[in-house]
């Protein structure tokens, strides 16, 4: 009863196609749209989505690339750092601040 169709991704404007088992997939689910994006695009959405959800709703802060003044590791601030005092990686940042310097 149904028969595979061809759509075009809003998203890369490729073909892709809508085969019969899906529709009667998306008939059984109740979806009354046809699918706007091809597999692929579909499944980078999920993906971006997912990333998304993991990471919370909270706007990515900006961390700035510093060297920590005490073991020298590569690390990154949520500051500028100035120069003019030293700036320390969680590990050294949080050692300092149990032995109270
Ligand atoms: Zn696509
Ligand atoms: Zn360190």
């Amino acid at each position: 009863m149904y028969q595979d169709k061809t759509l075009t991704c809003r998203d890369c404007g490729l073909d892709f196609t809508f085969s019969a088992s899906e529709q009667e997939f998306y008939a059984e689910k109740g979806f009354t749209n046809e699918p706007g994006r091809c597999p692929e695009c579909r499944a980078a959405r999920k993906q971006q989505r997912d990333g998304f959800s993991r990471g919370g709703n909270r706007a990515p802060r900006v961390m700035y690339p510093a060297t920590c003044a005490a073991c020298g590791v590569e690390t990154e601030v949520p500051f500028r750092p100035s120069g003019d005092r030293p700036v320390y990686c969680r590990d050294c940042f949080s050692a300092n601040r149990s032995v109270r310097f």
